[in-house]
């Protein structure tokens, strides 16, 4: 998970309100025999997963030098018998295990990489790396992979198709999975599907997730004006359009952090207020130099399309003005060069088909639809994948409020209920052995 305007952050590091959405434990329903064997391989290896995931946390390594960690991946995977391919795109390693007869080619991704923090670790495993620290639990989503890697091959006489496992570097950067592409991935494998997830604090045992965009578009918008005799004015008239033309849910509601998971009106509700909307998200910061006026401002928007149609609309009402003489242009300037971050784009009806499976296999308390997003500057660059791959991306839950645990990646408090790495193995292996057979 990426996040990438500190400066800009204003009030929204926020406090989960889960305890509404409580759902553990799992209820059998009727489930196919292989099913079952997914959760009983599951529990076997299930103590060894832990070891792997706290060894990974113990030693994390940033984006860009994820090289021991890239070769422990490489070495549990040829010890599960796939071919393995590393180096890809940097510390990039990609698994292969075919099935007994040809058929579909799934993909499941997983990121690998750590973060530098100074935010003490809360867990008894603490990284031994100082300054550096799994606090968005790539560490579990390898370990997921490698847990998924290993159910699979145990079912390879049962399987028909193959599944690429894709450990992708650098995610935090942005840059790993263009980096894989680049490198070509996609010559070395040709998946049908690809899917992928991320820890998030929705409760363990859960799987949330929506068709499109699972996070918010966001981008910072600039106003470029040639300096003015009346500037005070163009200032505060540039301002004002932008507010008024702002569109969200009742105010103070939309602005108070505890109501993003509102059964009522959050994003889990079909009545969400997350969704149509565009909102400013941080104050506007004025450069006047060299004859010019900028202001620039972070837009956070439930959608691409509300962006655009938000961006087009301060256009005409700025050239429509008495200003017009003085503007020069109105455009998406992001720090990192990218003019809107990509967000994950899933697939309509794989979404809904995987999340039907999760619940036709473990029940309805298994599964989180998601009506609206966020107004939060997160993104995941698995958005990269999915320009060449239809496929779906899910958010995990690994809070679990008896345990004090709440898992919302790049706050000082992040923990995982390890649990979840259960949940992961048996969730994603079905959703894959499902996928292969369609
Ligand atoms: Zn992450
Ligand atoms: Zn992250």
């Amino acid at each position: 998970m990426i996040s990438i305007t500190k400066r800009f952050r204003t009030a929204l590091i926020f406090q989960f309100l889960i305890y509404g959405l409580c759902a553990f434990g799992q209820v059998a329903t009727a489930q196919s025999s292989i099913h079952q064997s997914i959760q009983a391989r599951t529990d076997v290896i299930f103590d060894s997963l832990v070891e792997i995931r706290r060894d990974l946390h113990e030693y994390p390594e940033v984006s860009e030098n994820e090289e021991m960690t890239s070769k422990k991946i490489e070495d549990y995977l040829l010890s599960l018998g796939l071919e393995v391919k590393s180096n890809i795109g940097g510390y990039g390693v990609v698994g292969i295990l075919k099935g007994t007869k040809e058929g579909k080619r799934v993909a499941w991704r997983a990121d690998m990489d750590a973060m530098s923090t100074d935010l003490p670790d809360v867990v008894d495993f603490k990284s031994k790396i100082e300054g550096v620290r799994h606090i968005c639990g790539h560490d579990v989503h390898t370990t997921i992979g490698l847990g998924i890697a290993n159910v699979l091959s145990s079912l390879k006489e049962n399987l028909e198709g193959t599944v690429y496992f894709v450990f992708q570097p650098a995610e935090e950067m942005n840059k790993g999975a263009r980096g894989m592409v680049a490198d070509g991935l996609f010559e070395l494998i040709n998946p049908d599907e690809i899917y992928g997830l991320h820890m998030s604090p929705y409760p363990v045992g859960t799987i949330a997730t929506k068709s499109a965009n699972v996070y918010a578009h966001f981008t910072i918008m600039e106003i470029e004006y040639k300096a003015s005799n009346d500037q005070d004015s163009l200032i505060d008239y540039t301002k004002e359009i932008m507010r008024s033309a702002q569109t969200y849910g009742p105010n103070a509601k939309f602005w108070n952090n505890e109501n993003l998971f509102s059964p009522e009106f959050g994003v889990t509700s079909p009545n969400t207020i997350y969704k149509d909307y565009v909102a400013l998200m941080s104050n506007f910061a004025i450069e006047e130099s060299k004859g010019r006026v900028i202001l620039r401002v972070l837009v956070d928007a439930s959608n691409k399309e509300k962006l655009n149609e938000y961006s087009a609309l301060i256009k005409n009402k700025i050239e429509t003005s008495r200003y017009s003489e003085e503007l020069i242009s109105v455009k998406f300037n992001f720090e990192n060069g990218m003019p809107v971050m990509e967000t994950p784009m899933n697939d309509p009806e794989l979404t809904d088909a995987t999340m039907k499976s999760i619940y036709d296999i473990y029940g309805k308390q298994s599964i989180i639809p998601l009506y609206g997003v966020p107004p939060l500057q997160f993104s995941d660059d698995f958005a990269r994948f999915q320009k060449f791959i239809p496929g779906v991306y899910y958010f995990l839950g690994g809070s679990n409020p008896d345990k004090g645990i709440v898992a919302m990646p790049h706050t000082p408090n992040f923990a995982v209920d390890e649990e979840a790495i259960k949940f992961g193995v048996n969730y994603f292996s079905s959703i894959i052995v499902e996928r292969l057979k369609k």
